[in-house]
């Protein structure tokens, strides 16, 4: 049985891995480096992802993973601050006294917000997923609340879409995101960064067999038998199953049948290096004042210092369709004026864009959560129910392992 994977990110590295113990698998590439949105710049001192990225306490399947591959040592938790950058000023937002003195909420609004958080797990997302969060939180917790807390965090994630999330959305991740202790969320990284995960995997995939072709497209899938011997051509050469790892757009236009439209947008992270923290020790800083990215995220003041000696930090934003030509200079410009920094302190820097780098989920997104039922056809991508309500890590790694389960349980 041949088995052929359209992209090396991680859940097709996982499908790889799992299956070439018993099938003929080869993994289509496009670009000469595997990982995908979890692939790394690499210098002669050390790796760092092209978009930032954590993982969470409650992400078991990932850690099972990490264990499996000998990794379990290599995992360490750290705390994750955050705060504001509103009307010119840093406001820092993880410990409750922070949050007590943070001016653009009163106590009553403080005491709402803390109370609805606590509510979340419990809601209904089926009516939720009608509405947006915009006109749901109004509703509830009115203008103030809405405008202060949460579009600056719909921002970070959605940019110029932010409105029009679905409050089933917004309600679901509020209740996954409570692992919150008085100095921050706790998140994971791994020793060395996910560099490590991405070449122990695919060393562990090659090992077993499976074929890993890098910097080789996937231009065309044609089914070419039906049940109960499904067949596919891919690229012209012949495979018994095929996993699509990537987005709708991309299978669509690849010829896959009976692939649902489900609206993607694109993420721009631009990576500086400095000489110094500019955002006074806090690890995620949501952008209130207009800016032409949602969030900075500086890495240095989550992973050690001393790993990578100079400060690393991301600017991140979200795009639909093309992104603007000039949005490298633009974020750049824009974060050394707000953040007085001279362009000379920066050591270096480097944008990483991807136009698939995750779905949007308006309403009426939760209807999208099937997987259409193709003979020998297997998807496992961040439009997967496992990434639902946010495309993730342990998401694409849940994914591979339904794929692969399917596949060695079929008939
Ligand atoms: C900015 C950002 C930050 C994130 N941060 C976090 C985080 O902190 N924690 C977390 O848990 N998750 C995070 N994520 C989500 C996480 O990165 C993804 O869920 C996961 O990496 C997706 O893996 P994947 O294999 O499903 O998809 P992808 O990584 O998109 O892999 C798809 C692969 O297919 C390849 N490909 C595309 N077209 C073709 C073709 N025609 N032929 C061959 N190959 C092709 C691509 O090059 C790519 O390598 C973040 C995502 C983004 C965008």
């Amino acid at each position: 049985m041949r088995i052929g994977i359209i992209g090396g990110g991680l859940a097709g590295l996982v499908a790889g891995y799992s299956l070439a113990d018993a099938y003929d698998v080869v993994i289509f590439e496009q670009e000469p480096e595997l990982g995908g949105l979890l692939s790394s710049y690499r210098n002669e001192r050390y790796t760092i992802e092209r978009f930032y990225h954590h993982f969470f306490s409650g992400d078991t399947t990932l850690m099972t993973l990490l264990d499996e591959l000998g990794l379990s040592d290599e995992i360490i938790w750290l705390s994750g601050s955050t705060g504001s950058f509103t009307d010119g000023d840093i406001h820092p937002l993880t410990t409750p006294f922070e949050i007590l003195r943070y001016p653009y909420l009163s106590i009553i609004d403080k005491a709402r917000l803390g109370l609805f958080t606590k509510q979340a797990s419990h809601m209904d997302m089926v009516p939720l997923d009608a509405i947006t969060a915009h006109d749901f939180i109004i509703s509830k917790l009115g203008e103030r609340i809405y405008h202060s807390f949460f579009e600056p965090l719909l921002k970070s994630k959605f940019g110029q879409n932010a409105d029009l999330v679905s409050a089933a959305w917004l309600i679901s991740r509020v209740a996954i995101r409570s692992d919150r202790g008085v100095a921050g969320e706790r998140l994971g990284y791994i020793n060395g960064g996910f560099s490590v995960l991405i070449d122990r995997l695919s060393d562990a995939a090659q090992d077993k067999g499976c074929v890993i072709r890098t910097e080789v497209p996937v231009t065309s899938v044609v089914q070419v038998s039906v049940s109960p011997d499904p067949g596919w051509e891919i690229n012209g050469e012949f495979f018994d199953m095929v996993i699509g790892t990537v987005s709708p757009r991309i299978l669509q236009n690849l010829g896959v049948p009976g692939i649902p439209s489900i609206p993607y947008q694109g993420a721009a992270c631009l990576t500086l290096a400095l000489s110094r923290d500019v955002t006074g020790g806090i690890y995620w800083l949501n952008i209130t004042d207009p800016a032409p990215y949602g969030a900075v995220v500086s890495h240095t003041n989550f992973a050690p210092f001393e790993w990578y000696g100079e400060h690393l930090v991301y600017l991140a934003s979200y795009f639909s369709g093309d992104p603007d030509p000039s949005l490298q200079e633009k974020m750049l410009s824009d974060f050394c004026t707000k953040f007085s920094v001279d362009p000379k302190e920066v050591h270096w820097s480097r944008i990483a864009i991807d136009r698939d780098a995750g779905p949007l989920y308006l309403t009426g997104y939760m209807n999208n959560l099937t997987n259409p039922a193709v003979p020998g056809l297997y998807l496992a991508g961040m439009f997967s129910p496992e990434n639902y309500p946010e495309r993730s890590i342990e998401g694409s790694v849940k994914a591979a392992l339904r794929v692969v389960e399917g596949i060695q349980n079929r008939e």
